[in-house]
């Protein structure tokens, strides 16, 4: 029997995708090809999956964990030959424990319908990004996913109390741990957060939820200079108590596209500023909170941090205030551009960025350097674009965006993940002896190495 019979026996017809269907879907949200596997297998639960490992390990069998294919480091792509088994079909809400604030789902639950989940008991999961929608919460453990609000709540990894994975070998490994402390031995859901399906395929999850805050406070202020971005960030933290819960910086020409006049947005605040910050609280008390809040903007204007400011009086304001910082896909729109994700100590963003826009000069007379991101969790996106998306062009400018991490040892990945996109620079935020281990571990949970091969590292 081959081996795509022995599944079908397994997750029966509905469970299985071959042939041309395969191809016509997409590998990606923002990937123009098709999926390039030999078939998309769809488990239902747990069990069936734990048979399919079984299988795929007895044919040395390739497979490649598939969540919402919002992924941005290449870390979900198929080639010929390998099977995508995808968590679409997992996708129940299992329980909200309301005392003890969690959610427990299966993995292929989008992360939006958590948070819509959550939010009928007045509670949230503080993780969110701007593929809510498509996102699985199996995708956003496997690349410990960041977003708007780390700088108060943390990475997915801090919202994860327990989680069931499947080996290669379809073991089943549950750890549905609901409770905040549990220091019994090893953390062995670690093994599976952040490491891209490479070391197991996450079915369910106990997701840590808090109280959804009562108040909420934002404004778009402009300033000057990079000295400033920091002090302001210093000033607002501090005054606000520990209820900082998003900075988010826009360079003026990020700002400047998106509020071009040929776009949806009308920019706010005149196009004057070199820095542009989406500054928000969240807190228990609106009038006080909210208090408390223009008075530090106010006293930023006072001793000249900021430039300008401007505060949302209604929800849809402050919605498309986000909007603008959300609008990446206006970078794409002319010509080719690639994103990059780079973490490092928020002192050296500016000398950082300067060398960039150095290199960048040195080797195109045109090009685009675009920079933006979660600046309070010392994380930066950079929109490079340098007219043509050949091999050797995108060789060149990871090397004028990669290079000067060495010195500051900052890191190649904040929270996309490596996938195949970045493995050649791991060396770069990892040592020698960092990477043996991971190899390591891998070789110890999946000895014939079927679980998304090639991926993070050789
Ligand atoms: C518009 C947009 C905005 C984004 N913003 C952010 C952001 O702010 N912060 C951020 O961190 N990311 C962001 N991302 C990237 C992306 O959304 C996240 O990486 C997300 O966590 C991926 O989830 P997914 O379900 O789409 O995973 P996929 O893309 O399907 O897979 C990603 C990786 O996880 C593995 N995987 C998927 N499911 C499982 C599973 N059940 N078990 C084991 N491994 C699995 C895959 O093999 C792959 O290696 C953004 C993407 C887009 C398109």
């Amino acid at each position: 029997m081959t081996i795509l019979k022995e599944i079908e026996r397994v997750v029966g017809e509905k469970g299985l995708i071959i042939g041309e269907d395969v191809l016509n879907r997409k590998a990606g949200i923002w990937i123009d090809e098709g999926i390039y596997a030999d078939a998309i297998v769809r488990p239902k639960d747990t069990n069936e999956l734990s048979q399919i490992l079984s299988i795929c390990n007895k044919f040395d069998q390739e497979v490649i964990p598939h969540g919402g294919l919002t992924g941005l480091a290449e870390g979900a792509i198929t080639r010929k030959g390998q099977i995508a088994i995808s968590s679409e079909r997992m996708t129940l809400i299992e329980e909200v424990d309301e005392v003890g604030r969690t959610i427990s789902v299966q993995a292929g639950v989008p992360l939006e319908k958590v948070q819509e989940e959550a939010e009928k008991y007045n509670l949230m999961l503080p993780v969110d990004l701007g593929a809510r929608g498509s996102c699985t919460i199996g995708g956003n453990i496997s690349t410990n996913a960041g977003g708007n609000m780390v700088i108060k709540y943390g990475m997915m990894r801090d919202s994860v109390l327990g989680l069931e994975a499947v080996l290669a070998d379809g073991q089943i490994v549950s750890s549905m741990n609901q409770m905040l402390k549990n220091n019994s031995g090893y953390d062995l859901k670690q093994l599976f957060i952040g490491t891209e399906g490479t070391l197991g395929f996450i079915t369910r999850a106990v997701l840590r939820l808090r109280e959804k805050p009562s108040s909420i406070n934002t404004a778009l202020v402009g300033l000057n200079s990079f000295e400033h971005v920091i002090k302001f960030l210093k000033h607002m933290d501090k005054g606000l108590g520990g209820n900082l819960s998003a900075y988010e910086v826009m360079w003026k020409n990020f700002y400047e596209v998106v509020t071009a006049s040929k776009s949806n947005h009308t920019p706010p605040l005149p196009l004057s500023s070199s820095y542009y910050v989406i500054v928000e609280t969240m807190g228990a008390d609106q009038e006080k909170d909210s208090v408390l809040f223009e008075k530090l903007l106010e006293t930023a204007l006072e001793s000249n941090i900021i430039q300008d400011a401007v505060v949302p009086h209604s929800e849809s304001e402050r919605a498309k205030l986000w909007s603008i910082r959300d609008d990446v896909e206006q970078h794409y729109q002319s010509g080719p551009v690639k994103m990059f994700d780079v973490s490092m100590p928020v002192s050296y963003m500016e000398r950082y960025v300067e060398e960039v826009n150095k290199n960048f000069a040195a080797n195109w007379n045109e090009y685009k350097c675009v920079v933006f991101g979660h600046v309070g969790d010392g994380n930066l996106h950079i929109i490079g674009g340098v007219g043509s998306d050949d091999k050797k062009a995108t060789k060149l400018m990871e090397t004028c965006i990669y290079d000067p991490l060495k010195s500051i040892k900052g890191a190649i990945s904040a929270e996309h993940g490596i996938g195949l996109e970045k493995k050649d620079y791991l060396e770069i935020s990892r040592s020698e002896i960092e990477i043996n281990l991971m190899r390591t571990l891998k070789k110890a949970l999946d000895p014939n190495s079927i679980l998304n091969p090639g991926k993070v590292f050789d």
